[in-house]
């Protein structure tokens, strides 16, 4: 018999999770390039059979840097492509703004989960979001979801001092995520519970 899934849905970061994270933003097709492993543990977190929907901060857009029709394409072709490889990503949340508009939506703000969670009747302390920074854990703790981190991000290796920092800090006051090495990590780790 199949063990039920006990999450209602998983959350995804996209830069640093998905694809390869640029000091200079992605802002073209061509600079968006997957994560060793990313797009073949797609497949494998279909396998949950709960819906996927990604959680990205894209302030590039606020910034100038990119369009929002530009990364609406970008978005379009990553869903293509993970369709491709036999996963998918059911929805896309992102924050446009930069951090000095003060919005509620940017990570660390639980604004884009709380969002997701009206869309798609989800209860949230049954929702689990794969970020690669403290903000998106941050932002899973505010909103009352679990989080599981992955070092394949800017953070990697300070990830532990940074999560630690903000413990201490009392922005993080659940327990501290797990971390893993990347999504394929993660995504093997949700198959073990
Ligand atoms: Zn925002």
């Amino acid at each position: 018999m199949i063990k039920p899934s006990p999450w209602q849905a998983v959350f995804l970061d996209r830069d640093g999770v998905i694809n390869r994270e640029r000091e200079d933003y992605v802002k073209s097709w061509q600079e968006f390039v997957f994560l060793p492993g990313a797009l073949e543990a797609m497949p494998r977190l279909a396998g949950l059979e709960v819906p996927i929907l990604v959680i990205t901060n894209q302030s590039a857009i606020g910034r100038g840097y990119v369009s929002a029709a530009t990364v609406n394409r970008i978005h379009t072709r990553m869903q293509a492509a993970i369709a491709e490889a036999g996963g998918h990503v059911d929805q896309i949340y992102l924050c446009p703004h930069r951090p000095d508009e003060g919005c509620a939506c940017r990570k660390p703000a639980p604004g884009l989960l709380l969002q997701a969670a009206r869309d798609h009747g989800l209860d949230l302390t049954r929702c689990i979001f794969i970020g690669d920074s403290v903000t998106d854990a941050m932002a899973a703790n505010a909103a009352g979801a679990q989080a599981i981190l992955v070092r394949s991000g800017s953070q990697g290796d300070r990830l532990d001092a940074l999560l630690a920092a903000a413990r201490r800090s009392g922005a993080m006051s659940r327990q501290t995520p797990p971390i893993c090495d990347d999504l394929p990590a993660a995504v093997a780790l949700l198959h073990e519970e």
